[in-house]
């Protein structure tokens, strides 16, 4: 599950394309949502992330969300993750 906030969105406001809750919404009125009732934008759970392209990179890779950045590839969660998805182990840098 990966989840934006409003810094997210103000760095790549199409993360709310991502999440059917703003369907239809402004960025304005998806910002107001964010920033007075404090919710995210679910960018990927229970279905694949929209920005993950044909070549299974990150279309949005520079502004991706901080929780993408948080999580380096090839660390436990990474593993657990593909593992759940029926990926392949991915080697961990250096490794
Ligand atoms: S790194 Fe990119 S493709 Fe992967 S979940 Fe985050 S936004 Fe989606």
């Amino acid at each position: 599950m990966v989840e934006a906030y409003e810094i997210d969105v103000l760095r790549e406001p199409r993360l709310i394309a991502a999440d059917p809750h703003y369907a239809g919404k402004s960025l304005e009125e998806a910002l107001h949502e964010l920033q007075e009732e404090f919710k995210c934008v679910l960018v990927a759970g229970g279905r694949p992330c929209i920005f993950l392209d044909a070549a299974s990179t990150c279309s949005i890779y520079p502004t991706r969300p901080n929780e993408c950045v948080a999580m380096q590839a090839g660390e436990q969660q990474c593993q657990t993750s593909r593992k759940a998805e029926g990926l392949s182990p991915l080697a961990t840098v250096g490794s």
